[in-house]
Order: C-alpha cells, then structure tokens, then sequence
C-alpha cells in the first residue's frame, strides 16, 4: 500500500491519522505546525511528539522533502533560480525575486507541461506528471527556510499548468495560508491559467481570495491560436466570461498577462483591439517582453513598440504595467533552467 504523504494533509485530515495511530487528537496539530510552521524536514525534528508516535510516523508514512540539486544568483538583481530534485528522481524549478515589498516565490505546479504554448521552454518535452501538494509547498518552504527570510508572496507562475493539476493546486492554496502553517494571505497569492474554462469557473466556487491571472498574449482567437493550442479548446468569448465569473465571485480584480512578440502581437491596430476586447472587464494587463528560448524563433518587441503598445493602452483608460525583467543572467523563462540541466545530464550520458 501507498503510504500517505502527510506534508499534503489538512489538518482534519492528519486528526484522523493521529487518532488511527493511537494518539491524542491535539498532537495532530503539534505534527501540523511541524511540517507547515517550523518547516521540518524530517520526523527526527519534531521533539515535543512522543518517541513512539514519531516512530511510528517514519516507518508507516512518506514525507516530501525537496533535494536543493542546484542553486543560481543573479548578479543584477540578486533574484535566486532553485533546481529542486523530488522523491522520484525528476526536477523543477522555482525562483525567488526580491522586492520592496517583500519577497516573492514562483513556484512550478507540474513537471513539465502539456498546454504547448509555443513561446514557452517548460512545454517543450510534454508533461511528465503532476506535482503533489506538498511538493508545491516544499518550494516555498525550502527557500525560505534556506534564506532565513520569510516569503511574503507566492506566485504559481513556473513550469505547468496549475489548472490541469486542479485538486493539487486548491489544496496547496488552502495549506499554505492556513494559520497553523506559513499563513500566506491568499490576497498574497496569485494562480496564473493560460484559460482552462471548466476549472476557472469551478475555482471561483472555491471560497478562495487568491489573484486569478489569465496568459491572454493575443486580442482575438486567431493570432492566440498562433501562440497557444489552448485556443482551440476555448475562445476569448468562453474563457472571458469564465473570468469575469471569478471575479463577480471573490471580488479580486483580474491580472491579464501579455507577452508581446516582435511582429506577432505587438501592432498598434493589435493594442487598440485589446483594448476594446479588456475596456469592460475588471482587471490590468500586464506586457512581458518575451523571452526568446533557444528552440524558437520568437523575438522580443522592440523597447519603444512596448512602450507605444502600453501608451495605447493607458489612453483607453487600461491599467497597464511593464513586468521587469528578473534574472537575467540566470535563464530568463519559465522552464530554462531545468531544461539546460536536462539538456545537460542527457549530454553526459553520451560522453
Ligand atoms: N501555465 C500557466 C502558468 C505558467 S507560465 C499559464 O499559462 O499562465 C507564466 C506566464 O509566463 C504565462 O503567462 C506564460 O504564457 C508566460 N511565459 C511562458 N514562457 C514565456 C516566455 N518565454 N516569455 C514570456 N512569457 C512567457
């Protein structure tokens, strides 16, 4: 039998195993704070449990616990890169960026992807499998407890899609803002979908308050289609609604992610359309300069056809910002790192 990893468990959950195990209920919550507040990384650690339920805790249950394969900082903005290795040998990545306001972790939700937006280095080799829970939070509690610093700020905004992993995805949410854990504000949260219809409308129903970001990158269904397969599934008519439903639902303003590609989406004519397309909805749009991977041809708009896209955009009354650029020197886009990590393992096989 599969043992039950308890890093993924509410604390409902891990009350019903404390009891099945011969324990007091209120040590479930002890076990809780463990894994969740104090970030422990082995059952050894947790000194105020009995020896015996600690025992019994290491030989008849799992628990995640990230491998820091490799770590890269940026000499420019001091943003870390982490290739984190998981139980069953595959890696990800995840990134930590510095701001004013606090720090902010973006994390991997799959390993790899199989949405194939063209522009993006993580759906290059298809997906591999879902992320469990715990090893989403295991991101974020890795690099916090390895900086010392406390994470203000998660974004699910790395490798996959956090939609296709949907359970996954709304039970991290929930551990990582419970109050017994790290307490994230969900406010602090935010769930980027390139537009999965069924699940945003199913997330608005979930009682959250995270951010809800859509990857839009185009303002009509034939050059999104050019970009993202996805748009075969969905149109702007169907995924648009979806959004504005979630917004309705938890009153939290929408993000609209647009990554502007030299000559594909980044025309004036294609600016005032989304304009029109976003005037009604409630939400910013935020342009992200492409970032150009190896294995394609896409370039990045020229800096004064990003700013003449968002001038565009500011005189029809949008809110508009720039996404700086973070990191750099240390493999831009989503999926870089992991992808020249496995570029470079299959390399060595062969030598
Ligand atoms: N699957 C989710 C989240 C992951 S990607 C989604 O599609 O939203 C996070 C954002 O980065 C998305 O808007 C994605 O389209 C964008 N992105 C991916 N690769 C990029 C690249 N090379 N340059 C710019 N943006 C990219």
């Amino acid at each position: 039998m599969e043992r039950c990893d308890i890093k993924s468990m509410t604390l409902s959950e891990l009350t019903e195993l404390t009891e099945s195990l011969g324990e007091k209920p209120f040590r479930a919550k002890q076990l809780f704070q463990w894994l969740h507040q104090k970030l422990a990384n082995d059952v050894g650690e947790m000194t105020n449990l009995p020896q015996t339920f600690r025992e019994t805790l290491a030989s008849s249950t799992a628990m995640t616990s990230l491998k820091t394969v490799r770590v890269l900082e940026s000499g420019i903005d001091g943003t870390k890169k982490f290739l984190f290795g998981l139980g069953d040998g595959n890696v990800i990545e995840s990134v930590l960026m510095k701001y004013k306001h606090g720090n902010s972790v973006c994390i991997s939700s799959q390993v790899g992807c199989r949405m194939g937006c063209r522009f993006c280095a993580s759906t290059l080799d298809g997906l591999t499998r879902n992320l469990q829970a715990s090893e989403m939070l295991d991101q974020v509690y890795r690099i916090q407890a390895m900086t010392g610093e406390r994470v203000s700020n998660v974004v699910v905004m790395g490798s996959g899609e956090p939609m296709d992993n949907y359970d996954a995805l709304v039970r991290f949410i929930r551990l990582l803002s419970d109050g017994n854990g790290l307490h994230i504000s969900q406010r602090n949260i935010t769930v980027s979908t390139c537009g999965l219809v069924p699940e945003i409308r199913c997330f608005a129903g979930e009682g959250l308050s995270v951010t809800l970001a859509l990857s839009l990158h185009a303002p009509n269904d034939s050059v999104r289609k050019n970009l993202m397969p996805i748009a075969n599934r969905y149109s702007l008519d169907e995924v648009l609604p979806a959004c504005r439903e979630y917004y309705e639902r938890t009153g939290r303003r929408l993000t609209f992610e647009y990554s502007l590609v030299r000559g594909v989406n980044d025309s004036q004519e294609e600016a005032k359309a989304l304009a029109r397309l976003l005037k009604h909805e409630h939400g910013h749009v935020n342009l992200i300069p492409v970032n150009p991977i190896r294995e394609r041809d896409y370039r990045q708009s020229e800096r004064e056809a990003v700013e003449r896209f968002k001038e565009t955009l500011v005189s029809y009354g949008l809110n508009v910002t720039v996404r700086r650029e973070m990191g750099r020197d240390i493999g831009g886009a989503c999926g870089q790192l992991r992808k020249s990590y496995l570029n470079e393992e299959e390399g060595n096989k062969h030598s």
